[in-house]
């Protein structure tokens, strides 16, 4: 390793991507979260792996995490989470499937294929069943039932879903079973008239625990990439990311000398540093300053000293044996992302997709 590089394990995302199906029923399909540059790593590559393997739909946030996906060549259906009003043309140019969340993005919507005279445009419409983000309200389902039969022309009802708020948390149950009935409740409103519409409420961990609510479709993200959000399942998971780095400098700290910006970190002994190559510019926030966060280096753990620069860290290695030049894993088989964003009160989701596109990505397929 001669810099920081960014590995995105493709066998371990196809492992992974059948570890999931294998939760799923025979008819249920699977949409695949690819939004915020697939977690982190590269949407395309992850995307046009996953298609290779037979997903169904993939799922991004905003309108040009789409068109992005398009203009690589993928076809398969996608669905857009949060498109915005001025995305609109694009999204139909792009052929791409919007979340529909409410009244006015239903109207700009409607309005837009009508001028352009488009004949069944596949919408899915969002349901709020707690998360209390976006979505219809479930009070809603009855007068917009009506309204895309009234509009059968212009829409065809691809999708109903609705987001929970707490599936990765066991004492949360009631209030995730509470969402479940409230789909339920929606879910029947719409089925007898759209019987081929699909269905969708789990993501990951909905999935893991609520099997039961299938439907004929779930999205999921996090555990693509190899995190469960629960310890039994990250065993059977494989990280798809490996980020690794390399020393630049060994620098020794004498009694009462400081180290880096605003001399956070003062040695009470000598002290052996290494100065590594990415900082927060990179996604290695300043919350893994100060002693929270760490790296592996030869096997041992190196915390982070002091604040978190943008291009650099520097780590303690007094008890290490190491030299410039060698190689730093800070993500990696024997550095979860989990723990590391744990160590610094962060989850794995918020560790991953903030790292950023300065990085160089290789893919290993
Ligand atoms: C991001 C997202 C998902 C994926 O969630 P994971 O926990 O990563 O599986 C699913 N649905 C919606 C609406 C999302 O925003």
């Amino acid at each position: 390793m001669s810099e920081t590089v960014l590995e995105i394990h493709l066998p371990n995302l196809r492992h992974n991507y059948t570890f999931l199906r294998n939760q799923l029923s025979a008819n249920t399909k699977l949409l695949a979260v690819v939004k915020a540059f697939g977690y982190g790593s590269d949407a395309i590559e992850i995307a046009k792996c996953l298609v290779a393997q037979g997903v169904d739909y993939l799922g991004v946030a905003y309108v040009h995490e789409g068109v992005a996906l398009r203009k690589a060549g993928i076809t398969t259906p996608i669905l857009v989470l949060h498109p915005q009003l001025p995305n609109l043309d694009a999204l139909i140019e792009y052929k791409l499937e919007p979340s529909v969340y409410g009244h006015r993005i239903l109207n700009a919507l409607l309005s837009k294929i009508k001028e352009s005279n488009i004949s069944h445009f596949p919408v899915h419409l969002k349901f709020n069943t707690g998360l209390n983000r976006l979505g219809f309200d479930p009070k809603d389902a009855t007068a917009l039932l009506a309204l895309c039969k009234d509009n059968a022309l212009w829409l065809l009802l691809q999708g109903v879903y609705s987001h929970l708020a707490a599936s990765d948390d066991e004492d949360e149950n009631a209030f995730t079973k509470k969402q479940l009935k409230t789909f339920s409740e929606i879910v029947a409103v719409f089925s007898s008239a759209y019987p081929n519409t699909t269905f969708h409420v789990l993501n990951t961990s909905g999935v893991l625990h609520f099997p039961e609510s299938q439907y004929n479709m779930v999205r999921t993200g996090i555990s693509l990439y190899g995190y469960g959000n629960h310890p039994s399942i990250d065993a059977q998971l494989k990280p798809v990311l490996r980020l690794r780095t390399v020393i630049s400098q060994i620098h020794i700290l004498e009694e009462g000398d400081t180290l880096g910006y605003n001399r956070a970190f003062i040695a009470k002994t000598r002290t052996k540093t290494a100065t590594l190559p990415l900082g927060h510019a990179d996604g290695i926030g300043r919350i893994y300053g100060n002693g929270k966060g760490y790296v592996m280096i030869n096997g041992q753990q190196a915390s982070i000293l002091g604040n978190v620069c943008m291009d650099m860290i520097m780590v303690d290695v007094t008890d290490i044996d190491c030299e410039a030049g060698d190689t730093v894993t800070v993500i990696g088989p024997d550095a979860s992302a989990e723990d590391l964003a744990n160590a610094a009160g962060t989850i794995s989701y918020e560790l991953i997709t903030a790292l950023s596109q300065r990085i160089q990505r290789r893919v290993i397929s």
